[in-house]
């Protein structure tokens, strides 16, 4: 079977701090765009796999993934629109999470910020040295000495690698790309209560074991590459995922990679057209281009964020 581009229908999560931008039904707080988590998997919606997984599409045609052998899918990719704080939290290595979390691998995880009102802010890093004073402070509820708070705004980018304490504060909409995993270890929730009326389990030991306590702080400048009606932003290169920001203006032709590729409309309008179809780009639509597809081209006006493993 010849490849092409493949869409997928989004899976939906419904969550208390969750906003009305994914979905009219509100306190819709995460739509899964791209995903083969048993928790939520998208099913593909266009062409002859209509229906089908991503993990029933891997057992038939690796070769549209990788030419090297996958385990599973490695990536999750998300939208999250935050409504109200979300709690803070700090996901384990893959090292930590095979050990302690039965064989799953861990979690590091980027933010791209598509929308936030004024004043919104993420928690990013914390200021305790060691393990020692981080409880200390957490003990006393010392929240503001101990997290960092970081401003955002549209266009935002976040290296969130596992062993960092973050959170998402309210009044952001963004893009997750993450590992396909979700371990998570919280902190601390702002003492809420649930609609159940309990607060939810925090996973303090835990975490402590995976925050990473070194202080030097990496920063990454962006890469940019420019030709032919094409601004590349290179955002990360880690060892769980490649991340760019892709600008065309007019028409750019692509050719696929040695393994697939995600693509998420931020925003614009045009055409992605492959060997044999083209597709509508609008704001908001997924795509993955699969490895070895041939040539491809997009034309119009689009910013998209792009992902490879
Ligand atoms: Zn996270």
């Amino acid at each position: 079977m010849k490849e092409y581009t493949l869409m997928f229908k989004p899976v939906f999560k419904e969550r208390i701090w969750g906003g009305s931008r994914l979905h009219p039904k509100g306190h819709i707080g995460e739509a899964w765009i791209v995903s083969d988590h048993p928790e939520g998997k998208t099913p593909i919606i266009n062409g002859v796999l209509s229906g089908k997984y991503l993990n029933e599409v891997m057992q038939t045609h690796q070769e549209w993934f990788s030419t090297l052998p996958l385990a599973k899918f490695p990536l999750l990719v998300k939208l999250l629109d935050a409504d109200d704080d979300l709690s803070v939290q700090v996901h384990p290595s893959d090292e930590y999470a095979m050990i302690n979390e039965h064989g799953v691998t861990g979690k590091t995880e980027c933010w791209y910020i598509i929308d936030a009102k004024p004043g919104a802010e993420i928690i990013l890093g914390h200021n305790a040295k060691n393990r020692r004073e981080f409880l200390a402070l957490a003990r006393a509820q010392r929240w503001d000495e101990l997290l960092v708070r970081v401003p955002v705004k549209a266009g935002d980018f976040f290296f969130i690698p596992s062993g960092t304490v973050h959170a998402l504060g309210k009044g952001i909409f963004l893009l997750e790309v993450q590992q396909n995993s979700d371990t998570t270890y919280r902190i601390y929730d702002y003492d809420r209560v649930g609609l159940d009326g309990h607060k939810r389990a925090l996973h303090i030991e835990k975490a402590l074991d995976v925050i990473d306590f070194n202080t030097e702080k990496c920063h990454i400048e962006p890469c940019v590459v420019s030709k032919d009606n094409f601004v590349k932003t290179l955002l990360i290169s880690s060892n769980y995922f490649t991340v760019e920001k892709w600008l065309v203006d007019s028409m750019h032709i692509f050719h696929s990679l040695k393994v697939f590729v995600l693509i998420y409309i931020v925003a614009g309008k045009g055409q992605l057209i492959y060997e044999d179809g083209f597709i509508q780009l609008t704001e908001g639509l997924s795509l993955m281009i699969p490895a070895n597809m041939g040539e491809y081209s997009i034309q119009g006006s689009i910013e998209a964020i792009v992902c490879h493993i």
